[in-house]
């Protein structure tokens, strides 16, 4: 397994203004021309915090965003904000370089199918990765489906197995993380590479050791995974992240708004106490609150 990540940069990305292009490498076509460094440099790739579970990776492959096209007004759990949404369904710089559109599962802070479809529509060039139960929704749901279904891949694998796809020319494999036994909600751990680091976000996944046993993580070489903070929380989990997936780096998502008072994180004094705590746990872990911050890893 690789060295852990390195966290090269912290900026700030105005999503509203459209003359900002620091997002977008000036030459991201081909890395392997312009790199003259030891065989081990690795381009990276840029993750940009838009809100809850969503962020926007750039590399030289491409962009991929993830959970990041939905709407609803929530106190619990952080959206993107009304200028940011608008920047995302245009959508403008940065998103206008969307190559693949990576929506996790049907939940209301990761989806909502008028602002997929939105962003599908005007996005000629985006792919849409997602579940079959998202697929079926939209199908349903989005009178001309039809004019971007050739763009959408909607599959969930079953337990135990994944799916290997390649869609906009970054391989991509899709597995079954569980949302927890009490929800229906299809939700996909999705692995793929960019700028030579190997990520991994897991939706709002609740998957213990034994639920992702079969995909044998810790051979794979995680250097990148993204994690809901109750994954951080609790013990069982900080067994999984270590024992069943062993990424190189950490980065905490799904992260409440300050302004919700919640009675387990005020027990453990509160969420500056709680990001250190997992920084102790991890100390690799990266934890982005403000939206639009870009971290580079490589
Ligand atoms: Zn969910
Ligand atoms: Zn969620």
């Amino acid at each position: 397994m690789r060295n852990a990540t390195s966290i090269l940069l912290l900026c700030l990305l105005p999503f509203a203004c459209g003359g900002d292009s620091r997002m977008v490498p000036t030459d991201a076509t081909d890395g392997s021309k312009q790199d003259p460094q030891p065989a081990q440099a690795r381009p990276g790739f840029d993750a940009t915090y838009i809100a809850n579970a969503g962020f926007l990776m750039t590399g030289p492959e491409g962009v991929v965003l993830f959970d990041s096209l939905y709407t609803t007004p929530s106190t619990e759990w952080r959206a993107p904000t009304p200028q940011t949404l608008d920047a995302l369904t245009m959508p403008r710089k940065p998103f206008d370089q969307v190559t693949v559109v990576v929506v996790t599962h049907n939940h209301p802070d990761h989806y909502d199918a008028d602002t997929v479809a939105t962003h599908m529509r005007n996005n000629t060039k985006a792919h849409l990765i997602t579940t079959a139960q998202i697929g079926e929704d939209m199908a349903l749901n989005i009178a001309d489906f039809a004019s971007f279904a050739d763009r959408v891949h909607a599959q969930t694998p079953n337990p135990n197995e994944s799916i290997e796809l390649e869609v906009a020319g970054i391989a991509f494999k899709l597995m079954l993380f569980t949302h927890g036994k009490k929800s229906t909600s299809e939700n996909l751990g999705v692995q793929f590479t960019l700028g030579g680091v190997k990520i991994l976000h897991v939706g709002d996944s609740q998957a213990l050791s034994e639920d992702i046993a079969a995909y044998a993580l810790p051979g794979e070489g995680i250097d990148v995974a993204f994690f809901p903070f109750w994954m951080l929380m609790r013990e069982w989990w900080q067994t999984t992240i270590r024992e069943a997936i062993a990424p190189g780096t950490i980065v905490a998502m799904h992260l409440n708004p300050r302004t919700v008072v919640q009675k387990h994180i005020q027990d453990r004094g509160g969420w500056d106490a709680v990001f250190a705590s997992w920084q102790e746990q991890f100390p690799t872990c990266v934890i982005i609150e403000e939206p639009a911050s870009s971290v580079h890893f490589d």
